[in-house]
């Protein structure tokens, strides 16, 4: 089925030129009418990973979330804004995070909430494949509507974080990394992030282009500026054009091939009707990708020892910088795996038992943690 990708041109967070593309971006869609009504209370699912300024483009910029909600207010609805950011979910930490992220004051300056509801509520998921029952957190039930709005970012583990992963902030806090614990294979954990997807049902997608993240993300990357404004009814869609946008082949991300797989979009641009501009105008053929590969190479039948030596040599790790750690245990705390520990305030790891989610380096707070990848993998991702 195909579906518009509205692309816009903007290259600054300067207020009035952000919001002249959001309205923008509504019209290229047919309007705000056909999605959100008047008494609607929308939730804009932000992407609001850890405690991080703007500038670190690590989140949401929040002149994006303002201009986007200024437009859903002047149509008379109610805007609440939320996310499950890593770590625990609770109100000190939110309270944190929104101060930091910069969404305290411009929900302040427009007079829409933030949320603190922490509670979490578990759920059927008719549409899910893995996930056929979820826990999810409660604020989807204080919302008429959702709206995703992601910042588009390079993933150590999923190569590339967009509007379908941004939904994985529904699982409340920690319990995120049970989801990286049960399913270690990188097309299950693909799978399981469509299920969510799938089941926030977001009625329209917006990604933060202006400046993203190449390299390390999606924490510990380096800012770079896109200056694209993106838009779409589907997330699958919106998640095509914006991989191509970075110079990846769609399919090259794990999340994009198994909506392939499943039906949800073809995963390249000729199911897209762009009415604005195309990919080809951002496209950033140098934008630094992790190369990533399954996180389990060998079937499941494997000798231990095989296993053992071959992730050994082949396998990415997460290499922790000293000089940087600040002795926080943040990491350890977050690994789904339970394979760091904390010794004279520096995190130790247990390199067999570790699954590879690279939450520790997705959370770390000083970019303490690198991933490192062997010569061979580097080699072979070119091949
Ligand atoms: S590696 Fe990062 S998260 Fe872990 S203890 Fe050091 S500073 Fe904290
Ligand atoms: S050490 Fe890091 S990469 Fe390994 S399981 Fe723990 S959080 Fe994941």
């Amino acid at each position: 089925m195909t579906h518009i990708v509205s692309l816009l041109e903007c290259r600054t967070y300067e207020y009035d030129l952000v919001k002249k593309a959001i309205v923008q971006s509504f019209e290229n869609l047919g309007g705000i009418s056909p999605y959100i009504q008047k008494g609607d209370i929308v939730l804009l699912k932000v992407n609001l990973l850890m405690k991080k300024t703007p500038e670190e483009a690590t989140t949401t910029h929040p002149i994006f979330v303002k201009a986007l909600a200024e437009t859903l207010l002047a149509h008379g609805a109610q805007v609440l804004i939320g996310d499950s950011p890593g770590g625990p979910f609770n109100e000190k930490a939110l309270r944190g995070v929104y101060r930091v992220c910069g969404m305290e004051q411009i929900a302040h300056e427009l007079g829409c909430t933030l949320n603190y509801n922490t509670n979490s509520i578990h759920v059927k998921n008719k549409k899910g494949l893995l996930l056929k029952q979820l826990t999810v957190v409660e604020m989807l039930q204080d919302v008429t509507k959702v709206i995703s709005v992601s910042k588009l970012k390079t993933h150590g583990m999923a190569m590339f974080t967009g509007a379908v992963k941004n939904m994985f902030g529904i699982v409340p806090g920690i319990l995120k990394a049970e989801y990286h614990f049960s399913m270690p294979e990188i097309a299950d954990f693909s799978d399981a992030l469509i299920d969510i997807c799938a089941y926030a049902d977001p009625i329209l997608s917006f990604m933060d282009g202006i400046v993203g993240m190449e390299g390390e993300g999606p924490s510990a990357g380096i800012p770079r500026e896109i200056g694209v404004v993106l838009a779409s009814t589907s997330p699958y869609h919106l998640d095509v054009a914006a991989a191509a946008i970075i110079g990846l082949t769609p399919t090259q991300v794990p999340t994009i091939k198994r909506s392939v797989a499943r039906g949800l979009c073809s995963g390249t641009l000729e199911d897209i009707i762009f009415p604005a501009e195309r990919p080809e105008k951002f496209l950033l053929s140098d934008y630094k990708i992790p190369k990533i590969r399954s996180t389990n190479l060998l079937p499941p039948t494997t000798p231990s020892y095989v296993k053992t030596f071959v992730n050994a040599c082949l396998q990415p790790k997460p290499v922790f910088h000293f000089k940087d750690c600040v002795g926080c245990g943040i990491c350890a705390e977050s690994c789904p795996a339970k394979v760091l520990h904390m010794q004279d305030q520096k995190p130790i790891i247990d390199l067999n038992e570790c699954i590879r989610c690279f939450c520790c380096q997705e959370l770390c707070p000083k970019k303490a943690v690198t991933i490192h990848r062997p010569w061979i993998m580097k080699i072979l991702s070119k091949i």
